[in-house]
């Protein structure tokens, strides 16, 4: 039997603008004192009128930009009417017939996921569930979140991961959301069905509640082997596009019948009579655009053409802050062997302890680079470690400590004489036995305290003992 999941993702971002998108509470609602974020419009009560927030529009646009997709240039708002006790209105104002963008794309490792389009609208209210009873928190009513639809062009539970990261990375890239989904800022989505021996297609499952990335892997991966048993049970297949709604539940790992779902028609959608369309010029889109961060993207493949590897591209470009910091440092020297050099460094002794960025100085990477045939490696890396602790200049620290390598022969050859009047055992050894040279280059290594090129230490021994 051949498999092929199908799986389209609907990602919900809550935008960290500072007001809500209707009104001008404060959109900030984690760890705040219940209904004390609101008003007459996020409460919905009659008679209060919406006002659109810029930045959140404005933002909506850039993510569209950011994901490849045509910016309407006239969109409008619409409400979708449903009954939940979080939606005090009875309705939500969301974008159907003209968001403001449509058909962008994200590529994972070259396969191509469409997306449909990245529309505004509004979050709802919360309900708080304690001792059997259920308390509603509307500070969260009104945040401004903007929805990501892709087509269902995602493959497998991997890929689903891999294309929420993606999303993640650029949404935080140009700042608009911390899109984290454990908090709750960013919210996912999978709609998943299974086409099997290219002929049979699974009825159609939205998958809610999922809390997590591994949650995300687990419930897609769970849903299509469900799937398939169901088909091999009662050979049911996909009807028109109706969608069964299924709850997970990560402690039991499964998904479990929510609701049999009512198609788009129910929602009795229409456009939002309180709100005119909203325009947005070929000049302000243009603006919008010129001024997009450079995406970790673009990044990945100019790291990639300075001769790092695909891993390390990958890893300066994670995050942008980083990768800010390392532009910095590279722009100082634009050698490839500076690049190689820097991000060794970055990636090694810094990475490993937890940076702050702002205290990384660019500067230090290229006098230890312009300096690095007089410091052995293992010195370089303490140092860059040490003036990061520090703040002191990385060359003062290996003067002060007589870290140069000691390259002029004079100063080695008088050290040497040394070792060699205060070891004479050691040098009968080795008159006997070649191999106890290691000694002597030992004792030279610590007289020098670490600054003695060991080869070129060995070679003087070896001159002068013969
Ligand atoms: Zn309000
Ligand atoms: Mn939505």
């Amino acid at each position: 039997m051949k498999i092929t999941p199908i799986i389209g993702l609907e990602v919900h971002v809550e935008l960290k603008t500072q007001s809500k998108m209707f009104c001008g509470c404060s959109a900030d609602h984690f760890h705040v004192e219940a209904n004390t974020h609101t008003c007459p419009v996020c409460l919905g009560l009659p008679g209060a009128l919406p006002v659109p927030n810029k930045t959140a529009c404005e933002w909506c646009v850039k993510l569209g930009l950011a994901l490849g997709c045509s910016i309407n240039e006239q969109s409008f708002f619409e409400r979708k009417n449903y009954f939940y006790p979080d939606l005090a209105k009875g309705y939500q104002i969301t974008q159907l017939q003209k968001p403001f963008a449509i058909n962008g794309k994200l590529t994972i490792d070259d396969h191509e996921i469409r997306i449909n389009r990245a529309h505004m609208e509004e979050d709802t209210g919360k309900s708080v569930h304690v001792d059997g009873s259920t308390l509603l928190d509307f500070n969260r009513s009104g945040v401004p979140l903007v929805e990501i639809v892709s087509e269902p062009d995602i493959q497998s539970a991997k890929e689903a991961k891999k294309y929420l990261n993606k999303l993640q990375q650029i949404i935080r890239y140009i700042g608009i959301s911390d899109a984290d989904i454990e908090k709750g800022s960013m919210r996912c989505e999978p709609t998943v069905n299974v086409c099997i021996d290219d002929q049979f297609y699974t009825p159609l499952v939205e998958i809610k509640n999922v809390a997590s990335l591994t949650g995300v892997m687990n419930a897609i991966d769970f849903e299509i082997n469900r799937q398939v048993k169901q088909f091999e049970e009662d050979r049911q297949q996909k009807n028109s596009s109706n969608k069964t709604t299924r709850g997970w539940d990560a402690d039991k790992n499964q998904t479990f019948l929510q609701r049999e779902k009512e198609g788009s028609a129910d929602y009795r959608y229409f456009p939002e009579p309180d709100i005119p369309p909203i325009i947005f010029s070929k000049e302000k889109i243009e603006e919008i655009q010129k001024n997009l961060p450079k995406l970790p993207g673009v990044k990945i493949s100019e790291y990639k053409m300075l001769g790092l590897s695909d891993y390390d591209a990958n890893l300066l470009a994670e995050d942008k802050d980083f990768s800010e910091i390392f532009d910095k440092i590279i722009s100082l020297d634009n050698s490839n062997e500076f690049a190689k050099f820097s991000a060794n460094l970055l990636l090694g002794p810094l990475k490993i302890i937890e940076i702050e960025i702002e205290k990384i100085n660019p500067e230090y990477f290229k006098k230890l680079f312009d300096k690095k045939s007089e410091l052995s490696s293992t010195v370089i890396k303490q140092l860059i470690l040490d003036s990061y602790q520090s703040g002191l200049d990385p060359l003062e620290i290996a003067q002060k400590q007589n870290l140069f390598q000691i390259s002029d022969t004079g100063a080695l050859e008088k050290l040497a004489k040394e070792v060699i009047e205060t070891n004479p055992k050691a040098v009968e050894d080795y008159h006997k036995n070649p191999l106890a040279i290691g000694f002597l280059v030992g004792r030279l290594m610590k007289v020098s305290r670490g600054s003695a090129n060991p080869q070129s230490g060995k070679e003087i021994l070896e001159k002068l003992l013969k």
